[in-house]
């Protein structure tokens, strides 16, 4: 099965803490040139993708930036272009300033069936220290009007390792959350990506980064609090009611072919080839070329199966990596993990290598030491 991934990169502002490609205050007119471009390349492409395509995912950026008539031209050209599988996950991210009900019930007639909407906190006083642009009743309002517009399956995303929000604002978060009609929720550590306004505070001494034992029993309490609402965690960030698991990052997760399109999408042929668009939208437009490309090296694909599955609740499996890389690699695998294995941050039970709950803490420092 296969993804595709369409990115819309506009915002209505930049949000202080983001590091992603997109662009603010576009006019209408740039978006219907760009959403011409994504037709022509979704067109162009269609070739790239062999298997059924069982994912469509909106993704910016804001997609709830453009009209429904954009939205259901790029949606028409992938219905029309590909095979798709029976009962496809269509998902749109959206945030919850542009979600009217009249604008939730267009979504949903045009065939969107998943709505990821970038929540990140509750408390007013921290979505404005983030410069978001809605509130914390607006947000909860989106998810409602999102469930009587139609939307059974709604994520939402939160972050936790704020400045300034304290043990009892994440609990107040979480609960708020598990409160809505929500299917899923991701839960984001904040990372003060180089160049962002954040980052800039943090480095003048005006806003104060959470320390690493604050940020790890915050992340108990969210597994924990989730765990006893009901909420499965199959992968370090995400959670979900039995049953709705993101098809579309869980293909991501275990190398699964899925194509990009639209500036800075990136796509991966699900065999070893990765390639990447332009980041820069009028670029993008005047169409000099759709892609750079690289193929990956055996260890490179070894890295990142390693990097991936170990964020995975159901982590490495093992007899996979012995049939694609040899039992040697599997073997010096399990030679690297054993530090971790003796110290209970690792656990390998049959053919499955996976970071316990106090591991997920170190994550990155096993990833490194596991790779190539
Ligand atoms: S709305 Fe999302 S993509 Fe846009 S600036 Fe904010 S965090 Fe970044």
């Amino acid at each position: 099965m296969a993804g595709i991934y369409v990115h819309i990169p506009f915002c209505a502002s930049r949000c202080n803490y983001c590091a992603f490609y997109s662009n603010a205050n576009m006019s209408h007119d740039t978006q219907k040139a760009y959403a011409d471009s994504v037709i022509e390349e979704l067109t162009a492409r269609r070739n790239e993708i062999y298997d059924t395509v069982s994912t469509i995912y909106f993704g910016g950026g804001t997609p709830s930036q453009l009209t429904t008539e954009l939205l259901g031209k790029l949606l028409d050209t992938i219905t029309h272009n590909y095979n798709i599988a029976p009962e496809p996950e269509i998902t749109i991210e959206c945030n919850p300033e542009d979600l009217s009900g009249q604008y939730l019930a267009a979504l949903h007639s045009i065939g969107f069936n998943r709505l990821s909407m970038g929540v990140q906190t509750f408390d007013n006083s921290l979505l404005t220290l983030l410069h978001r642009r809605h509130d914390s009743l607006r947000a909860q309002q989106a998810v409602h009007d999102a469930q009587h517009a139609g939307f059974n399956n709604i994520t939402i995303d939160l972050m936790y390792g704020l400045p300034e929000q304290t043990e009892e604002l994440l609990r107040k978060d979480i609960n708020t959350a598990i409160s809505l009609p929500i299917k899923h929720l991701s839960a984001y550590c904040l990372t003060y990506e180089p160049y962002t306004a954040l980052d800039t505070l943090r480095r003048q001494g005006s806003v104060i980064e959470t320390d690493d034992d604050t940020l790890n029993n915050y992340y108990d309490i969210l597994v924990d609090t989730l765990a006893k609402a009901g909420f499965e965690q199959y992968e370090t960030s995400n959670f979900a009611i039995h049953g709705y698991h993101s098809r579309h990052n869980s293909a991501y997760w275990t190398g699964g072919q899925y194509l990009g399109v639209g500036a800075a999408a990136h796509s991966y042929d699900g065999q070893r080839t990765r390639r990447w668009n332009i980041s820069d939208i009028k670029r993008y437009i005047q169409r000099d070329r759709w892609y750079d490309g690289e193929v990956l090296t055996d260890n490179e694909l070894y890295d990142e199966m390693v990097m991936l599955s170990l964020r995975q609740i159901c982590g490495i499996n093992l007899k996979q990596m012995s049939e694609r890389f040899g039992t040697h690699m599997t073997q010096q695998c399990l030679t690297k993990a054993q530090q971790y294995i003796s110290a209970g941050k690792l656990l390998h039970e049959a053919e499955c290598l996976r970071v316990s709950h106090e591991g997920m803490k170190i994550l990155d420092m096993i990833t490194a030491t596991l790779m190539a």
